[in-house]
């Protein structure tokens, strides 16, 4: 595993934001379980981007759909054929099976083997739904959240009254039954999308321009939260690349610690899921515009982002190593430093309250300041060893703001408040904190 990516894995698991799924069995190939500050970096990685979808605009509504559909959905959308399935081969000395895609030689990366002829493999999960093991029975686990869109489209567009253009915003787990899962979270079987599906007119000229907007809506957003922009780059697929759906296709890519890799697709869809879903169901899921008394099915422009791959470009974009250390006076100087320079819209604990000793008024004084923040912010108090490790412990996992309670605090009311990026202390009232951490909280610029 890369070195980088390796320290990445290695704080992950040693501060609790992810574990190996099924630990204690040895594992369970490719699943993870996200511990509490995975959990929380994960959620708002999600509010954010909920947020600048259904909250920051007027034209975008939101949508939990049903992991599990009718099995027609996935026969109408071509995901039961050789469109979602990658070409699989196998060594015929030690058995192992690869994506071919993957492989730059012919031979067996782990062993040297003859590969076998390519076989296609289908990636969709399947399931029993009932009590009967048989055919009737079966349906799979979602291979994408937008199908479950493209079902509520309609209900959604006249429940709400919805003109074109729209979207239509989901998060949701999917489940891919790759032949290759790799590089941690970054590749999985089971996965979160958020995905936002929106519909437009056919006009080639209109969608061209969705096509566009949508690009660099979602370049800004990465940006906005603090990704570095010679680490981002859209690559435009090739004609034979484009997958079954699509008409037009970018990838989103990060600069990875293995290399460019793919964080979000932006897809124009054409007319293709809701065309074949019309058909297959017998359902009109045509719009009439109410402007130009023109009926068509609306064309699709889709934003497809996965949480894993976000949360891996987060934490590779906030992850700094200080040799010697920052914070001179420690003892431990000497050591490496890590830091995490999350946005403080994104870091799991937004305020570390930590009294300078155990005694009485200032633990007093400290949890009643806790008490009035955490209504507004995930707070976490500690009061165990040196300030100075303190710091360090809350700077590892990205925590923007240390707060901290000494004697002076009982006299004249305030407080001293650490920023982790430029660790200046500022004396704030107590009484103005709230006021003081709501400008800090909502942008980058602090
Ligand atoms: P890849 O080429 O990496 O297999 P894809 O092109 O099949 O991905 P899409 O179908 O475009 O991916 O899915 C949209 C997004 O969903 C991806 O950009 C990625 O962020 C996320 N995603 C897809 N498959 C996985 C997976 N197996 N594990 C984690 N995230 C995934």
């Amino acid at each position: 595993m890369d070195h980088f990516l390796k320290k990445i894995v290695n704080l992950c698991k040693r501060r609790g934001f992810v574990f190996p799924s099924s630990e204690i069995y040895g594992g369970f190939e490719s699943c993870y379980d996200y511990g509490f500050l995975g959990t929380l970096l994960i959620n708002n990685i999600k509010q954010e981007w909920w947020k600048s979808m259904t909250q920051y605009r007027d034209d975008v509504v939101g949508l939990d759909a049903s992991i599990l559909m009718a099995p027609q959905v996935w026969k109408a959308s071509g995901h039961l054929t050789a469109g979602f399935s990658d070409a699989l081969v196998e060594c015929k000395k030690c058995h192992h099976r690869f994506r071919l895609d993957y492989l730059s030689e012919n031979k067996c990366p782990d062993c040297g083997g003859e590969l076998t002829p390519e076989k296609k493999f289908n990636l969709m999960m399947k399931t029993f739904v009932g009590s009967a093991e048989n055919e009737a029975a079966v349906t799979f686990l979602r291979g994408e959240t937008c199908q479950g869109i493209y079902m509520n489209y309609r209900s959604l567009r006249d429940s709400l009254r919805l003109k074109v253009p729209f979207g239509i915003a989901q998060i949701g787990k999917a489940f891919r039954n790759e032949i290759s899962p790799r590089y941690f979270i970054f590749k999985t079987r089971e996965f979160e999308q958020m995905e936002m599906q929106y519909f437009v007119s056919p006009q080639p000229e209109k969608k061209d321009q969705w096509f566009n907007y949508w690009k660099e809506e979602r370049l800004n957003w990465y940006l906005g939260l603090g990704v570095k922009k010679e680490n981002l780059r859209f690559r435009k697929h090739a004609e034979d690349e484009l997958a079954h759906y699509a008409q037009k296709a970018l990838d989103l890519e990060y600069k990875f610690p293995w290399g460019w890799d793919e964080i979000e697709g932006i897809h124009d869809r054409g007319d293709w899921d809701l065309s074949n879903h019309s058909r297959h169901s017998g359902q009109d899921l045509s719009y009439l515009d109410p402007q130009t008394n023109e009926r068509f099915i609306p064309h699709v422009i889709e934003t497809s982002a996965g949480v894993a791959r976000s949360f891996l470009v987060f934490m590779a974009e906030a992850y700094t190593e200080i040799e010697g250390g920052r914070t001179v006076t420690t003892k431990s100087n000497k050591e490496k430093e890590v830091f995490l320079s999350f946005d403080p819209r994104l870091a799991p604990i937004k305020i570390a309250i930590l009294p300078l000793s155990k005694k009485e008024p200032l633990v007093n004084l400290a949890r009643e300041i806790q008490k009035k923040l955490r209504q507004n912010w995930m707070t976490q108090y500690d009061q165990s060893s040196s300030i100075g490790r303190r710091y360090r412990r809350q700077d590892e996992i990205g925590t923007p703001y240390c707060l901290t309670v000494d004697f002076d605090s009982l006299e004249d009311k305030k407080v001293t408040v650490r920023s982790r990026d430029t660790m200046q202390q500022e004396r704030i009232e107590i009484s103005q904190l709230v006021d003081f951490f709501r400008k800090k909280m909502n942008s980058a610029e602090n």
